[in-house]
């Protein structure tokens, strides 16, 4: 980004900006040196002088407020100009967190703990998103020490959702899927809290748990299929893949709980290949040599299609609901989701109908061939405790 930035060139003794001067650009020094400093006149006191490679006038950029020092150069300098809107830019893209604690610091750098009230309509509205950001952090950080806590004090649990085998509609597998049990706000759904446990790291630790659960649980749940290859499917997330130790802490789990490898599916969306191909492809192939395979979640909503489904070693297609579900009333879906169901195939792959919900959906599905079947049809995610023997 740098690269396309202009250079200034400033004779010894021009005045970059002044105290009070709004601020709406930083520089980065290429050559040269820059004398910082406060006061007018003889009354003027040298704060510091920065040399290349360093950053000055950065603070009044983000924080919207005028400058509190002045900046003038001490011999010919070359500098790069970084705009206002390019470091709004990049701190739009920043995790509110970085953005709120980088604001926070900067305003007890600039007021040693006061804060300076809102006068003009421009301050107000800096102020009202600043709370704003405020209130988005804390939510964030709240809930990611709630999660380190929730794993301390076993607040997760894993529901069971059957997969059927489509054509005797006998319980093939389970698909394990989480949940937090709140102490104040009761059941959680997996879809608002793994989001930040991704972004924290902490879905490393929870990812574990699940396998380490799943593998527990896995002989009561085998006793309730009927088929002659059960098997229990565990979600993955992206950043459990980029975990050093990932294969060899499946294998382990697999060991501790004498777990058989052929009985443990692993479900990844194509998020997760698309993220690091490379390393996926290597981690992949070495599950499946440890003797378990791999599902593709949530199929049809990515954007990697083909190429994933030829390269990795991938043994089921798992279709979206958002197809399933539409493949009754929709041309459009009925042939995705046959289309699909022939690529599968045809590649040596398994198919399972995420969310079927009705007998005509699982009939449909059932003339196209599909393998397995998941959703409230067959039965929806309950306790180990709540699974028929
Ligand atoms: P998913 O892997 O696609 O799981 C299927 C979701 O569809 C589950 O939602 C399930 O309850 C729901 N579902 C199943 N059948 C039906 C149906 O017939 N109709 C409708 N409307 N919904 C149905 P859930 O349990 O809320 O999980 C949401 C997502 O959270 C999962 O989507 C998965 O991506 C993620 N997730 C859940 N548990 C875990 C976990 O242990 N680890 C990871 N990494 N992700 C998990
Ligand atoms: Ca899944
Ligand atoms: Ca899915």
């Amino acid at each position: 980004m740098l690269n396309n930035l202009n250079r200034i060139e400033v004779e010894a003794g021009s005045i970059l900006f002044s105290e009070g001067d709004p601020g709406d650009c930083a520089y980065l020094i290429e050559e040269g040196s820059i004398e910082i400093f406060v006061g007018k006149g003889s009354q003027s006191r040298q704060v510091n002088i920065i040399g290349k490679g360093e950053l000055f006038g950065e603070v009044a950029l983000i924080d919207h407020q005028p400058r509190t020092a002045s900046a003038r150069a001490v011999n010919k300098a070359t500098l790069i100009p970084i705009s206002r809107t390019m470091v709004n830019e990049l701190l739009e893209k920043t995790d509110p967190i970085v953005r709120h604690l980088l604001l926070v610091i900067l305003e007890r750098y600039r007021n040693k703990g006061g804060t300076v009230a809102a006068t003009t309509e421009e301050q107000l509205s800096v102020a009202r998103k600043r709370n704003a950001l405020r209130g988005e952090a804390t939510q964030k950080i709240t809930l990611a020490n709630d999660i380190a806590r929730a794993l301390e004090k076993d607040e997760f649990e894993l529901f069971y959702q059957p997969i059927c085998d489509l054509k005797s509609e006998h319980v093939a597998g389970y698909e394990a899927l989480i949940r937090w049990h709140h102490p104040l706000q009761g059941m959680i759904s997996p879809l608002d809290f793994l989001w930040l446990a991704e972004q924290t790291g902490q879905i490393r630790e929870l990812g574990l748990w699940t396998l380490k659960r799943a593998c527990r649980d896995w002989p009561v749940l085998r006793r309730s299929t009927h088929y002659p290859r059960p098997f229990v499917s565990v979600n993955l997330s992206p950043s459990q893949l980029t975990e050093p130790r990932f294969v060899e802490d499946v294998k382990t789990v697999m060991q501790q709980y004498q777990m058989s490898p052929g009985e443990l599916k692993l479900e990844l969306t194509e998020t997760v290949i698309i993220n690091n191909p490379e390393l996926a492809l290597k981690l992949l192939r070495q599950i499946t040599l440890l003797g378990s395979s791999i599902a593709l979640d949530d199929f049809g909503t990515g954007h990697s299609g083909l190429d994933s489904l030829n390269r990795y070693p991938i043994g089921t297609m798992k279709i979206d609901r958002a197809f399933i579900s539409q493949i009754h009333d929709s041309a459009h879906s009925r042939e995705i989701v046959q289309t699909s169901i022939k690529l599968a195939h045809s590649l040596g792959m398994d198919v399972v109908a995420e969310g079927i919900e009705t007998r005509e959906i699982h009939a449909q599905l059932l003339a196209l061939q599909c393998n397995y079947g998941q959703g409230w049809l067959y039965g929806k995610p309950v306790p180990l405790a709540r699974i028929d023997q």
